[in-house]
């Protein structure tokens, strides 16, 4: 019967502290993640922009992204199925041609594209710096 009652204290104990500890964590995991698959994708793929096939090096390689292809960040196969190595400017038209396509009126895609921030990874790794 003890057990029980352990488990019990954990799950009502006062969870305030706890809780920012889980989003701390869920926020490293994300980026560490993030981190992740654009490394994994530099290393399967060559790093030529599939849009305008303009090549890059280690030093302009800030400029090449790592789109995703149903735009589901959380979808990262292994085997990079999901990803496509983009400039910043092929990477931002697609975005947009993606939210124009997907809204007849255009408003929709103005508020999509305004939420949206494909570089947000990006920006990080350029405020490691
Ligand atoms: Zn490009
Ligand atoms: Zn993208």
């Amino acid at each position: 019967m003890w057990r029980n009652t352990a488990v019990e204290n954990i799950m009502t104990a006062p969870a305030s502290g706890k809780l920012d500890r889980i989003v701390a964590e869920a926020r490293r995991a994300a980026a560490e993640r993030d981190q992740g698959y654009r490394e994994r994708a530099l290393k399967i793929y060559p790093w030529i922009c599939g849009r305008c096939a303009r090549e890059f090096s280690h030093a302009n390689l800030r400029e090449l992204t790592v789109h995703h292809r149903d735009h589901n960040h959380d979808n990262n196969p292994p085997d990079g199925s999901n990803w496509e190595l983009l400039c910043l400017y092929c990477h931002d038209n697609e975005h947009q041609r993606q939210s124009a396509a997907a809204t007849s009126d255009g408003s929709a895609a103005a508020a999509s594209v305004a939420t949206h921030s494909p570089f947000a990874n990006l920006k990080a790794l350029l405020e490691k710096k």
